[in-house]
C-alpha cells in the first residue's frame, strides 16, 4: 500500500524563522510541561493509529485519506516537539552562562556590572 502525502501547504518563509527565534524564550518549566504533554499525546495517537490500521486490515477496507490525516497530525506534533527541544537547549545554555557569573556571596552578577548589587564587592576583585 502506498500512502500519498497531502500537498504541502506553504510554511512560514525561511526569512521569518530567525526573527521568531530572537523573541524572548518562554520559561523552561513551561516548555518542559508542554513537551511532556505533547509526548503523551503522541504516544496515544501512535497507539490509536496502530489500532485503526489493524481495524482497517480486519475489514479489508483501507481508508487512505484517514491514515494520511492522522500521519499529518503526528508529523506536525513531532515538528513542535523538535522546536521545543531547540528552545530548551537554548534556555539551558543561557542558564549556564548566567550561573557562571556569580559573586562570592552567591548573588548573580548582571552582565557588565562592576560591583555586586547584593554585597557591594567589586566584581572580579577576588
Ligand atoms: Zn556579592
Amino acid at each position: 500500500m502506498r500512502l500519498r502525502r497531502a500537498p504541502e501547504t506553504p510554511e512560514e518563509t525561511p526569512a521569518a524563522a530567525p526573527r521568531a527565534l530572537r523573541r524572548a524564550l518562554p520559561p523552561p518549566a513551561h516548555l518542559r510541561r508542554e513537551r511532556r504533554a505533547l509526548l503523551q499525546v503522541r504516544e496515544r495517537r501512535l497507539r490509536d493509529l496502530g489500532g485503526l490500521l489493524v481495524e482497517m486490515y480486519r475489514r479489508d477496507q483501507f481508508r487512505q485519506e484517514l491514515l494520511v490525516d492522522r500521519c499529518d497530525e503526528l508529523a506536525k506534533l513531532e515538528e513542535r516537539l523538535a522546536e521545543l527541544d531547540t528552545l530548551l537547549t537554548a534556555a539551558a545554555s543561557r542558564g549556564r552562562v548566567r550561573d557562571a557569573a556569580r559573586c562570592e556571596c552567591g548573588a548573580p552578577i548582571f552582565w557588565g556590572a562592576k560591583f555586586c548589587g547584593q554585597c557591594g564587592r567589586e566584581v572580579g576583585a577576588a
